[in-house]
């Protein structure tokens, strides 16, 4: 019986109102998984399904195996009872072998209604434990009462946790409840597609999708219900996404760089070192449109190492001042920061343009002179690492902030950049290690996006090599020809945690056996480690880069940025515990000069698959992006952003990697319907803008693009 009151149930009715659930358990599937309403409860996918016509045999049960399905009769049953409370304990049997059933709670009243006689049908997760098995509160259900029941041979699995199981919330409840509303309340689903996109995509209707989604029929069902509900969450979030992108650009008012002046046309005419490839000319253009229209610019800057986005940089922070604005430019380290800091010092040599530094290093005194000149105008450009983030940095007009390596930065930082000032300043932010198309469309999908495609002309592709440890002296013997030709070389050992006691180990003893192959006076030896004083590595950066040591022993704090032309090889140690990005970021700091250069990984015999993977990459390609594609594959979006970001990579059934073509297709169909119909006033779309407010959760929010 329905009572009239259930009928008007709808997906935002909270689950304590929803047959099966109440009070208690409501609570429990809040604080457990998330779940708040009836949309959360539909939306919340199993992760697989069991065959439910499968029956395992206990003695075909392995430790790897997770939920089983098993039929069989109780043989015996007992109260085992311990300091810490008692549990029941079943054995069982199907014929091939006997398994305990257990039991922690409510013993008593399972024990009572478990009978010797009945077959029974029991599902749970398997335990091993001493070369035995066990299934701990597992799904129970006399045999005939299960074949009454089974409607589909697909069984959903929910991801669950210890406390719903310990409160009787098994997956069998949990699917209970699912069922239920679904039969119950099938019929008052709404559409969130319009016809002609499901038409369009041939995507099943949503109710299809919700009901097979749970309880699919066929796979062939599954399927289809997957595909749906795959596109409308990618489709909703680029929706979110590409709305947010807009509605910044109408509402966020930015500083104008109306003037081209004499900083500009100066430098392009006397201080360009080279002539700009096409696609830095093409983001210049994409940056002067953007600071000149009057809305602040995020624009994310990528580009393969190597591609010169610090002239990109620097010409950017010349617009800014050519029309009365300071410019800053942030580096995640302070070698970087240096390096900035003299490329840059350089390049406006003889040029009216007052530029310095600010690092966790700086002294006092010129601190104070950094201040003063900032708050008074002097200081057009401020160079540095994050120290410019303290509250004491104060500009006078801040009209753009350039972020390298972004990636090293969380995104917390980031705003609070912008909120130093009453009017934002521009911003943009520029990435070392390219990031696959699919993941930029998600992470950065509220940001335009500028990509420097080319390399500058007469690169010479770095040559890569893998060599075994054993292969060592060979490799010795060629780092000293190159010398010989006056090159330069990077030594790198994995550093990974600076705190590991083994890797610093590993380092002074790497250390010592190149000073040994490699004697003085003929090499000098240089070495850079996160362990030194800012000071101590500054002066070993700087005599590697004068040329006056021809070997820079060092870890992955040189993997950012630093540019020596000179040096034409870079040896990996132990290549294996690098990733994929910091290995491409590695490599790039050679081949920046006329020189052919080289790469050699070094490895042990003992290589993961994972770790085969990788060098047999860095081996075939040079291309970043190529590169990302492969580790986004290897390790999964979140791991490839941090945890910053993994909100918005937080998807229910939408992957990105098996998915990516799907992104496509959804970002394209939410760029043309907002470009169509930005609010959504169409008859058609009417069911869409419901749908999108129901998904994003963000009624309140909602704001008309006008
Ligand atoms: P990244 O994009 O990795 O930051 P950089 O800005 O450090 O790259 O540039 C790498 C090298 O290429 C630098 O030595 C720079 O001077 C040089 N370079 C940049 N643009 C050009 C160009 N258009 N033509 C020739 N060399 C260039
Ligand atoms: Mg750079």
């Amino acid at each position: 019986m329905q009572s009239s009151e259930e009928k008007t149930l709808d997906m935002s009715t909270p689950l304590s109102y929803i047959k099966g659930v109440g009070q208690a358990r409501a609570s429990l599937l809040q604080s457990e998984l998330g779940l708040y309403t009836a949309h959360d409860l539909l939306h919340y996918f199993p992760f697989r399904y069991i065959d439910k016509t499968s029956f395992v045999s206990i003695k075909d049960l392995n430790p790897a195996e997770t939920e089983v399905q098993l039929k069989g009769k109780i043989l015996s049953v007992k109260t085992v009872t311990q300091k810490r409370g008692s549990r029941l304990v079943a054995s069982f049997t199907d014929g091939t072998g006997r398994i305990d059933l257990v039991w922690f709670r409510a013993a008593k009243w399972i024990k009572d209604s478990l009978s010797p006689s009945v077959t029974y049908v029991v599902y749970g997760k398997v335990n091993h434990f001493n070369g035995t098995f066990s299934l701990v509160h597992p799904d129970m259900e006399p045999l005939n009462e299960y074949e009454k029941n089974q409607m589909q041979t697909l069984q959903p699995v929910y991801h669950s946790t210890d406390a719903l199981t310990r409160k009787g919330i098994t997956n069998k409840i949990f699917s209970k409840i699912v069922r239920q509303f679904l039969v119950d309340n099938h019929k008052f689903f709404k559409e969130n597609l319009s016809e002609e996109l499901m038409k369009s995509l041939d995507l099943v209707g949503k109710t299809q999708a919700l009901v097979s989604i749970h309880f699919p029929k066929t796979p062939e069902h599954h399927n289809k219900a997957q595909k749906r509900l795959v596109f409308e969450e990618l489709f909703f979030i680029q929706l979110e996404l590409i709305r947010k992108k807009i509605i910044k650009k109408y509402k966020s008012k930015g500083f104008v760089f109306d003037n081209i002046g004499n900083h500009f046309n100066d430098f392009y005419k006397n201080g360009l070192p080279f002539e700009l490839t096409g696609a830095q000319k093409k983001v210049l253009k994409e940056i002067r449109t953007d600071t000149r229209s009057g809305s602040q610019m995020n624009r994310l800057l990528q580009g393969d190492v190597g591609s010169g986005k610090t002239i990109v940089a620097l010409i950017t922070m010349l617009i800014a001042i050519d029309s009365g604005f300071q410019a800053t430019l942030i580096a995640p380290t302070e070698i970087l920061a240096n390096q900035h800091y003299n490329s840059i010092k350089e390049l406006v040599d003889g040029m009216d343009i007052n530029v310095n530094i600010l690092t966790g290093s700086s002294r006092i005194k010129q601190r104070r002179v950094i201040h003063a000149e900032l708050e008074s105008g002097e200081l057009n450009i401020l160079i540095g690492t994050h120290a410019i983030f303290e509250d004491k940095v104060k500009f006078q007009n801040l009209g753009i902030s350039i972020i390298d390596e972004q990636h090293r930065f969380g995104v917390a930082q980031r705003s609070k950049m912008w909120k130093k000032n009453t009017l934002a300043p521009h911003v943009l932010v520029m990435t070392a290690t390219p990031i696959p198309r699919t993941l930029a469309m998600s992470v950065y999908g509220d940001l335009e996006v500028s990509v420097i495609d080319e390399l500058p002309p007469g690169r010479k592709e770095i040559k890569t090599l893998h060599r075994y440890d054993s292969n060592r002296l060979a490799v010795w013997g060629f780092l000293k020809k190159e010398i010989e030709k006056g090159r330069q070389v990077y030594i790198v050992y994995p550093l990974i945690e600076e705190s590991s006691k083994m890797d610093y180990k590993d380092l002074m003893d790497g250390y010592e056996s190149i000073c040994r192959d490699f004697p003085q006076p003929k090499y000098q030896i240089s070495m850079v480690h996160g362990k030194m004083k800012a000071a101590d590595k500054d002066l070993e950066m700087g005599r590697f880069q004068r040329g006056e040591t021809q070997i820079m022993v060092a870890t992955t704090v040189i993997e950012v940025g630093v540019n020596v032309p000179n040096a034409s090889v870079m040896v990996i140690e132990s290549t294996e515990r690098f990733g994929l990005s910091q290995l491409h970021q590695l490599r790039g700091r050679v081949g920046r000069g006329a020189e052919q250069s080289y790469c050699v990984l070094m490895s042990s015999f003992k290589l993961s698959e994972q770790g085969k993977t990788r060098i047999n990459t860095m081996v075939e390609t040079n291309d970043g992006f190529k590169i990302s594609e492969v580790d986004l594959k290897l390790r999964g979006p979140g791991n490839l952003m941090g945890t910053q970001q993994s909100g918005v990579l937080d998807m229910k059934i939408a992957d990105i990697v098996r998915d990516a073509n799907v992104l496509i297709t959804a970002r394209q169909e939410a760029i043309k319907l907002l470009d169509d119909d930005p609010n959504f006033e169409k008859e058609q779309n009417k069911g869409m803008r419901k749908g999108y407010i129901e998904m994003t959760k963000k009624s309140s929010e909602w704001s008309e693009i006008s």
